[in-house]
Parts: structure tokens; sequence; C-alpha cells
């Protein structure tokens, strides 16, 4: 801490000597950060040569954005970026971005620029770019770091900007630790309130797509439903493996509860399909509903669930309420068994599997694998793993190979004599 404040007071002293400006200076604590020995202005995107003073700057929440034009995520991030960054622009917030480019020549920097609307310290100043690397600890890009206008400690410095942009757009501001409480709190207040008709409906729409082609299916018919939600898309590996499975196990439940009557389950395709055509077609193989393509709703789902990857199932209880998030790896572990996905019933499937596993051979030789497999469970090294035959996530049993790490469900396992024993056992 102490170190830091004296490197701060130094980059302040080396500003008033060389601008003659000490008493500005020394107050800026982003001039101590954005300005060299011969530039105390940034460029704007709007002009070619544009200049900004670093000391306009003073009193706004600044966003140093480390970014570069060659790195997909980064492009990708700046679509929601420039989209909050103008919204706060026209309210008239506080706040300003300034680039930090990772690019690798002027050109690159150039075309880059032109497509982004904040400013940017110049291509040309590599010690800057290096020390703001540096002093941030920037490891990845796009890394967007918050820094506000009042405070010289680190504590109100912000480093996680892209998750927050991505999770909260223009809600987000100003970024201070306060704002980001309210937010939780918030959230945590919309989920425990949360219905499925506030779920899946919007102003313009409170039907989902059933398979028929003039199929409406009005939302509120799912109330008092168990209700899976499907993120997916055709052009997903892994979800067109998934997709089949999940489609056998959904017709097992609906079989059974038909047969047991009273309750129901149902699943919603919400779709990161790229096209209309792609969407209709792949929702063509499935058995049950879809949020329309490109439904403004999928957008908030994806956020307000905080979808990482696909495919990935929600369980939404018949209350309304979310049960699990975890429903592709309940149903890879349990099949049609793990209906209806509440922690009482994984619970009671633990049991029963630790049951199972004590009949289950110590060892065993697998028919995709030339090493002896082990049977392990958490305590004993097993933890999460994914299956190195089906390719989908376990956990509490497996077989595991203690030679080379190669893990099994214990289901996936086809039992052969050791290879190379040529007579067998
Ligand atoms: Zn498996
Ligand atoms: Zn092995």
């Amino acid at each position: 801490m102490r170190e830091m404040n004296l490197d701060d007071n130094s980059n302040n002293l080396v500003q008033s000597l060389t601008n003659g400006d000490s008493e500005k200076i020394s107050t800026s604590r982003f001039s101590s950060l954005l300005a060299s020995k011969d530039r105390d202005y940034l460029l704007s995107s709007t002009e070619a040569d544009q200049q900004v003073r670093i000391s306009d700057l003073e009193g706004k929440v600044i966003g140093l954005y480390f970014s570069a034009n060659w790195y997909t995520p980064c492009r990708n991030f700046n679509k929601v970026l420039i989209d909050v960054y103008e919204q706060l622009k026209s309210n008239g917030s506080n706040f300003e971005i300034v680039f930090v480019s990772s690019d690798e020549d002027l050109d690159a920097f150039n075309s880059y620029r032109e497509s982004l609307p904040w400013l940017s310290i110049p291509f040309s100043d590599l010690e800057t770019k290096k020390a703001l690397n540096r002093k941030f600890e920037v490891e990845g890009i796009p890394c967007l770091v918050i820094l506000q206008p009042e405070d010289n400690k680190d504590g109100a410095t912000l480093y996680e900007g892209v998750e927050l942009i991505y999770r909260y757009g223009i809600e987000a501001f100003p970024f201070t630790k306060e704002r980001l409480e309210e937010l939780q709190r918030e959230e945590k207040m919309k989920h425990e309130s949360q219905t499925v008709t506030d779920l899946l409906t919007n102003p313009g729409r409170d039907y989902i797509l059933g398979q028929t082609i003039t199929g409406k299916v009005p939302v509120d018919s799912l109330i008092g439903k168990t209700v899976g939600l499907y993120f997916s898309a055709q052009w997903c590996f892994p979800c067109a493996k998934f997709t089949p499975k999940l489609i056998s196990i959904y017709q097992k439940i609906k079989q059974t509860l038909e047969e047991k009557g009273g309750e129901d389950f149902e699943i919603v395709f919400v779709s990161n399909d790229r096209d209309q055509s792609s969407f209709d077609s792949y929702f063509g193989t499935m058995p049950w509903l879809a949020l329309p393509f490109g439904d403004p709703t999928v957008r908030t789902l994806a956020k307000y669930f905080d979808v990482q990857g696909i495919p990935c199932l929600i369980i939404i209880g018949p209350d309304g309420k979310t049960v699990t998030k975890q429903g592709r790896n309940l149903m890879n572990l349990y099949q049609e068994n793990a209906y209806p996905f509440t922690d009482a019933k994984v619970e009671l499937l633990e049991k029963e599997m630790e049951e199972a596993a004590k009949n289950l051979p110590r060892s065993v030789y697998h028919a995709a694998h030339r090493h002896e497999l082990t049977l392990v469970s958490e305590g004993t090294g097993g933890g999460p793993y994914i299956c190195c035959d089906c390719d989908e996530q376990g956990s509490g049993w497996a077989y595991q190979c203690l030679e080379c790490g190669y893990e099994v469900h214990p289901k996936c396992v086809r039992a052969v004599a050791p290879a190379g024993s040529i007579e067998g056992r």
C-alpha cells in the first residue's frame, strides 16, 4: 500500500515538472495513470487526430478497456459495451472509456479505433500501455477496469467490468460496490418471487410455440408444471449429442407422469441459433415447446440465469421457482429418474447410487481402455469428472485409471478381459 502511494506521488511530480501546472495535475489521479512525460491528452475516435485533455476526465467514472481488434471475444463484447456507453452518454452520466490497445500494429489500431466511440491512448505510447497492464494485472482480454473519480485507494476499483456489463448492462452504472450490492439484492428478490409467466412472457407476447405451424401455446398453460428451459443451438456439437438423449428421457418422464396423473413436465427450447431456418429445422426434431426465434426473452433469460455455455437445462418447479440449473448433469447421471430434480430427489438418488456401488467390482477392464480401472468415489479421489466414454459430466462414483486419469461412469463400462491376456481369466 505504502509503496503504491509513493509511486503515484512520484508520477505526479514528473507531471508537474513537465507541465508546470502542478496544482491541477497533482489532484488528478487519472493524469498519473494515463498521461506520459510529453502527452497530457487522449485520442478521440470521432475525428482522426482530435485530442481530449486528460484533465477533462476529472470527476468521471472511467472504464479502462483493454482490448484488441484481432480477438473475436473483444469484438463480441464491443457490441454490448458500445450500446451501454451510448446510453450512458445520452442520459448525461459522468462516464468515459479509455481504450488500451493490444493491437499488433498501427493500422489495426486505427481501424479498430474508428469503430469505437470512446477515447484511446495513442498506439505509440507503449510505456503507458505496459504500465497500465502491469498496474491492473491484466491477464486476458477483453478486460474492463472501472476507476472511481474520488477514490485514491484501490479499494473502489472494479476489475470485473466485462462480466458486470454483460450481466447488468447500463444498470451497473456507476459501478460502485454499493450499486453492485443493490443489484445483487434486487436479483435475489426477483428470483424469490419469480413465476413461469414472468419468465417466459414479455409485453408483446403471452404465448410460446408448439409443434404445429399454427401452434401457439399460452404460457399460462405451464403454470403448476415442472418446466425445463433448454438453452441449445443446432451449431453446437455437445447440443447435437445431448438433444436425442433429452428427447428420449423427456418422453419417458411424460409417459410415467401420464400413467400416474396429477403432475406434468414440459420443456421449452430457448434457441441460440443463428438464423430462422436453423431454428426451424432444429426445433422440428424436438417434441416440446419453444420461445420464438430471436425473441428478446431469449437474451433476458440467458442473463437472468447466468447461462455460461450450452447445452444448459434449467428446471423450474410447479411453483415457478428455480429448482436447479444442473438439469443436464442430473439427466446424464440419473436419466428419467432425475425427475422432479429437487434436492430431496437428488439426495435419494445419491443414496441409491451408494448402495448400488457396494455391489460393483472394485476394479474392471473396460473395452475402450487398456489399463485396469479402479472404482473411486468423491471421498477417494473421484469428484466431478467428464466421462471419457460418453463425454458427459459425472460425479460421485467413477471407474478411474490410476495410471493415466482415464475416467468413466460405472454405467458406461463395457467389461472385458485384461488387455494382453490371451487366455483371459
Ligand atoms: Zn459415461
Ligand atoms: Zn490408463
